[in-house]
């Protein structure tokens, strides 16, 4: 049994079963890599053994790693409920690997044969809907593998957690417990999703102008509670981000989010409704640059501009590491005019992980012979192993194992054997594994289109570029004979910042905005990619 980012193999002789893919988010000092996934060199020479890649739910971090590992892995046949295949759908479609993938869907309740496993989905609940554990049955023992979950009992989709058949594989035996640590440090329990129809109820009945809520376009259930709410409330609904367009459309298809006729209008159309008429869905409330709700709280929206008297409300809580671009994105709002509304200030987001009590209750109620904390950092691990012994599971039986980790299980043993290759592989556009460092591609780059640096002077007080942006280059083309390609260039840097409005003040948005502009007007001319720098002075 191996582990990776949120990855896991489950191997016995010649069948190997894999659960989940995820993928991770680059950490700062990670600079210009744009995803990182697990590393499956362990399995390269052994794809041809995998009887199946079984998939919990649709979120980033446990189906994100697909498109870049199915082609390594010869595409495996995948399983999973209907919306976690419709999300992996929209996914490689994006990546133009529809045809090879081989998608099954599975529901709540079924059971499969793989080799010489034996799995069986049952209902979790968790903050997408649709979302599954595991029970592998394997000629040593039944492991059970809980996905990421929380005991809601008033879940949006009204499904919770399926206790009878977690009891019932308790009564059966099980080996071993793999469970969700992520929320492992709360005490309590974790508040049921209904709190947030609640505080959207008095949103709602409280706000006279246009509504705006962000969240993440995976989380259809709060998609859900807006177009309930808005209904209430006389609103109509308008969506905007390409990826929550594209998930909410294929939700309505697969019927997992409910909106009769007329409730959801195109975004041009809701505009020209009156504020007290109009409620809008996006993404961003994780400060992502570039998304929906950044490109508004910069001014720089193609279709929304926030105007005084909007009330916007950001449904999640920032993932440690997005703080300060979401408290960025909170300022902006504020200087366009708006009202803010976030975790802190409102129960506006629950988590859709369990809290102590439940993974107790979890712990409790499977009764595994071994217990092995899974998803989370390794203090979360570590303080979900120590849950589990003050419940009365002696330390040797509980587990805390780390990517890469191999795990040797028998009937009656289990321990820690080894390790295998399971580090970082960082992904960059559409290639994978192809950097091994950062540097190694910067010069790449620099090496093949040489380097571009483009400086503008903003004025302070208005935050407005002061003349055009001066750019020099080196190694791209000779300056002198493309004067004319450098000045429309100039004229590009500046127009792409002329779109903000001048008291947004957020120079790392703008010398994004400047590199991008530039890149797409450079590879357009030249069919070339120079490194591009992007500098803001102030005067
Ligand atoms: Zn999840
Ligand atoms: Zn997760």
């Amino acid at each position: 049994m191996r582990f990776g980012k949120n990855m896991m193999a489950v191997e016995f002789q010649d069948d190997i079963v894999l659960i989940d893919g995820g993928l991770m988010f680059p950490e700062d000092e990670m600079l210009g890599i744009d995803l990182v996934i697990p590393d499956v060199t362990y399995l390269l020479d052994k794809a041809h053994k995998i009887r199946g890649w079984l998939i919990t739910h649709g979120h980033e971090d446990h189906v994100g790693g697909l498109p870049y590992l199915l082609p390594q892995l010869d595409f495996p046949p995948l399983y999973g409920t209907r919306l976690t295949q419709g999300l992996i759908q929209v996914k490689l479609d994006e990546h133009h690997l529809l045809a090879d993938a081989q998608l099954n869907v599975i529901q709540a309740g079924d059971s499969l044969n793989l080799g010489c496993f034996q799995a069986e989905f049952f209902r979790v609940c968790h903050s997408i809907p649709d979302s599954v554990g595991i029970a592998l049955h394997t000629p040593v023992g039944t492991i059970v593998h809980t996905g990421d979950f929380k005991l809601d009992h008033t879940p949006v989709d009204g499904k919770p957690t399926d206790y009878a058949k977690l009891a019932q594989l308790s009564a059966q035996g099980v080996l071993a417990l793999f469970s969700d640590s992520t929320r492992v440090e709360a005490p309590g329990y974790t508040p049921s999703e209904k709190t947030i129809s609640d505080t959207f109820d008095t949103v709602f009945n409280n706000t006279e102008g246009r509504l705006i809520v962000a969240t993440f376009a995976s989380l259809i259930s709060r998609v859900q509670q807006v177009v309930d709410t808005a209904m209430k409330y006389q609103r109509k609904v308008g969506v905007v981000g390409r990826s929550m367009l594209n998930n909410v459309h294929m939700a309505r298809e697969l019927g997992y989010l409910k909106v009769p006729e007329g409730v959801i209008l195109p975004i041009e159309e809701i505009l020209a409704l009156r504020p007290e008429q109009i409620a809008i869905v996006t993404t961003g409330a994780q400060g992502e640059p570039g998304s929906a709700l950044s490109r508004m709280a910069n001014g720089d929206h193609r279709f929304v501009s926030i105007v005084p008297g909007d009330t916007v409300v950001l449904s999640s809580s920032p993932i440690p590491g997005n703080e300060e671009a979401v408290a960025r994105n909170i300022g902006n709002l504020y200087r366009q005019g708006a009202k803010v509304l976030y975790h802190r200030l409102l129960p506006v987001h629950v988590s859709g992980h369990a809290s102590q009590e439940e993974l107790k209750f979890m712990i409790n109620l499977v009764k595994p012979k071994y217990f092995v904390p899974i998803h989370g950092e390794f203090q979360h691990l570590v303080l979900h192993a120590r849950l589990a012994e003050s419940l009365g599971w002696p330390a040797e039986d509980v587990i805390v194992a780390e990517d890469g980790d191999v795990l040797e299980f028998t009937q009656t043993s289990a321990r820690k054997n080894g390790k295998v290759q399971a580090g970082y592989v960082f992904v960059d556009g559409l290639g994978v594994g192809d950097i091994g460092t950062v540097v190694l591609r910067d010069r790449r780059h620099l090496a093949q289109d040489g380097i571009l640096v483009a400086v503008v002077t903003v004025d302070r007080q208005t935050g407005r570029a002061a003349g055009l942006p001066d750019i020099i280059s080196r190694g791209f083309v000779y300056q002198r004979d493309n004067e004319e390609l450098i000045e429309e260039a100039r004229q590009v840097a500046l127009e792409s910042l002329n779109h903000q409005k001048d008291h947004t003040a957020d120079y790392g948005y703008a010398k994004n905005k400047m590199r991008d502009a530039l890149s797409a007007f450079l590879y357009e001319r030249t069919k070339r990619r120079p490194m591009i720098l992007s500098v803001v002075v102030e005067v």
